[in-house]
């Protein structure tokens, strides 16, 4: 294959919730995996985790073979056993510490940002996974700027997927309703929504000019930022997308959104 010549990828944005979407067979986790068979395979898939924060540095996962990271408590024992056996891109890593300023770390693995969804999208895991950490201390343009930089690797095959929750609210969260909104839950998400739709991702990244409803919705960046990362990369006139919509919990959103 020529590289060069390589069909640009789509990049995502996956909500990815409670961890037991892992083991589940539902409407979210089908529509995991109507996407992947509707886009073209990708060489490898960068995952922006919402749970691989580095404050003050980024950091991408160059092993061969990443180990399975369990990074939840309490949750049933079947969900503990779970591996997501996918080889790593340590050739990729090279290029994104170079084009993101990224230190190439040996010791993380596949925490649940990736292989929860992964292992519906690729339940074979036949495609090689790295992650991105996050440095949850730089401020919303800096990702802006650093995710532009990377979409090159769009052209090369690489399906560059944020993990996150456009609305995360974990102490708010409301176990008795599965699904379902609190009403700022719901705002929050429409607005994200029609920035999304308008192109405005410079609206987006100032998310705190939300005053109240943003403070109870991104609580903390970490599952907010890698939303960010897809957006940035989206070129002028291409199509946005939302593969799966919906709040559960009351403070949780699974809004996912596919650019390309
Ligand atoms: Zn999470």
């Amino acid at each position: 294959m020529n590289d060069t010549r390589a069909e640009r990828m789509p990049a995502l944005f996956l909500g990815h919730g409670n961890p037991m979407h892992a083991l589940d067979d539902n409407e979210f986790t089908r529509s995991l995996r109507t996407l992947a068979e509707d886009m073209p395979r990708p060489r490898a898939v960068l995952v922006v985790s919402a749970h691989w924060l580095t404050p003050g540095e980024m950091r991408v996962l160059g092993v061969e073979s990443p180990r399975t990271i369990h990074d939840f408590w309490g949750f049933p024992e079947e969900l503990y056993a779970v591996e997501y056996p996918a080889a790593g891109a340590p050739d990729v890593a090279v290029r994104v510490a170079a084009l993101a300023s990224a230190h190439v770390d040996a010791e993380w693995g596949l925490d649940h940002a990736s292989w929860a969804v992964l292992r519906h999208m690729y339940p074979e895991a036949d495609v090689p996974v790295l992650e991105l950490s996050l440095d949850v201390a730089a401020p919303a343009a800096d990702h802006l700027r650093i995710a532009r930089g990377l979409s090159v690797l769009r052209e090369e095959g690489v399906l560059v997927l944020g993990s996150g929750n456009l609305v995360h609210n974990l102490r708010l969260v409301d176990w008795n309703t599965p699904r379902g909104g609190y009403d700022w839950a719901e705002e929050f998400d429409e607005w994200a929504k029609e920035c999304i739709e308008a192109g405005d991702v410079d609206a987006l990244a100032d998310w705190g000019a939300l005053g109240r409803i943003a403070s109870l919705a991104v609580p903390t960046n970490d599952h907010y930022l890698p939303m960010l990362y897809p957006l940035a990369m989206r070129e002028s006139g291409e199509p946005v997308s939302f593969p799966y919509e919906g709040l559960e919990m009351g403070s949780v959103s699974m809004r996912c959104v596919r650019v390309g």
